[in-house]
């Protein structure tokens, strides 16, 4: 009797409209990303990279720091790039600080001061108009035919990054290189969000190009930087639009998976730092949407589906949430209490429970660029 009358009130659920739509959405969320996944893993991750390289070029490189109060790594950071396995009379760094009051210039001087023997330059900005803005600055007394920008707190940990960042683009066909990212001792949250990340960006490069790059190395090919008028203003990742523009000229825009750098996470406000991230992100995926025409088909899908990924499928999950919660508090729908509560008792599971937060980072996100786009920020404390 009891039995006949769930099963009554389970397909009676299963005809609710609410109930139908959430889970249309929830599939199409979580479906999509998952096949893309898929399909970047087994068809673009094991492609050759089609790419001539040759291993002795040595372009003189110009390496630019941007820094905001980076006392705590500036010195690290040039020690860092000193370091380097690469001819030294054909590296150039310049550090464009913009107004830190924390002694950043200082440390600068005494730290060239202290290597006669490397070419360290230091611009200082007046004012802090963000890092975008520094990029620019600081493009105007590149030297080297190569431009390397990097985060004060990000670590090359191989010392023959440069050689094979300049191996890469040596290639003729490629117009600028990226790295993948490792988080730096921190195990967890980070680290499971790169892992998927970073398949993604090389499968991406792998196929031609990937619209993602990263400000603790990207690196281009100084004439193409220059075609597209140098880095943009008015975004948070200059570097990333910059590697689109130089794309829509027809070069590719890839990160190797022999690249990688460590970078520092924030031990406090780590939420707050993926917002302000996810926001850059977004921005510039926006932004190059407008570049879409110029691509080839193949990369015209991969913008796409990135900028469908961090612009509309989060809000599928969101709304296919809500419309749980209102079929089983108004409508009282048993099945989609069933659902709800799947949803949560999933959040163990580590993939899940990152892939989930990720969403609402994202939400959050695009409602803040809305009146604050983060384009000049407060530094989150790292260690
Ligand atoms: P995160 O890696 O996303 O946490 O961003 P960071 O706070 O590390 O900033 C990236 C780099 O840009 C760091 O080297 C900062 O010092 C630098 N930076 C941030 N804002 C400014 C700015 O307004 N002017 C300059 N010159 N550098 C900046
Ligand atoms: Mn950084």
């Amino acid at each position: 009797m009891i039995e006949s009358w769930i099963l009554n009130e389970l397909f009676q659920d299963l005809t609710d409209p609410f109930l139908i739509m959430a889970l249309v959405l929830v599939v199409i969320h979580f479906g999509t990303p998952l096949a893309y996944y898929w399909y970047a893993k087994t068809q673009w991750l094991p492609k050759p990279w089609n790419i001539r390289v040759d291993g002795n070029y040595r372009p003189k490189v110009t390496v630019i720091v941007p820094t905001y109060n980076e006392a705590g790594f500036i010195e690290k950071k040039l020690d860092n790039v000193y370091q380097q396995d690469y001819p030294r009379d054909k590296v150039e760094v310049i550090v464009v600080d913009s107004a830190s009051n924390d002694g950043t210039p200082e440390k600068v001087k005494q730290w060239s001061m202290k290597h006669p023997d490397f070419h360290v330059k230091l611009v200082q900005e007046p004012v802090r108009r963000g890092m975008a803005h520094a990029l620019r600055t600081g493009f105007s007394y590149v030297k080297g035919d190569v431009v390397v920008i990097t985060d004060a707190d990000a670590i090359w940990e191989d010392p023959d990054t440069l050689k094979e960042v300049v191996k890469w683009l040596s290639c003729k066909g490629v117009g600028a290189v990226s790295c993948i990212k490792v988080p730096y001792r921190s195990k967890g949250f980070e680290e499971t969000y790169r892992q998927y990340y970073n398949v993604l960006r090389v499968a991406e490069s792998r196929a031609w190009s990937t619209p993602i790059f990263h400000g603790e190395l990207s690196a281009f090919k100084k004439e193409f930087l220059e075609k597209v008028g140098g880095f943009p203003l008015g975004v948070g990742s200059a570097e990333s639009l910059a590697a689109m523009k130089i794309a829509a000229l027809g070069y590719r825009a890839i990160t190797p998976d022999t690249i990688t750098v460590s970078e520092l996470i924030p031990q406090s406000n780590y939420v707050w730092w993926r917002i302000r991230r996810a926001q850059h992100l977004i921005l510039h995926l926006v932004k190059t949407l407008r570049y879409l025409k110029h691509y080839n088909s193949s990369f015209k899908q991969v913008v796409l589906m990135e900028a469908y990924f961090h612009l509309i499928n989060s809000w599928l999950f969101i709304t296919g949430a809500v419309l749980l919660l209102y079929a089983t508090l108004a409508l009282r729908s048993i099945l989609s209490s069933i659902f709800l509560a799947l949803g949560l008792v999933l959040l163990p599971i580590r993939s899940y429970r990152v892939w989930v937060t990720n969403q609402l980072f994202l939400v959050v996100a695009q409602l803040r660029n809305l009146w604050r786009k983060e384009l000049v920020w407060s530094k989150q404390r790292k260690l």
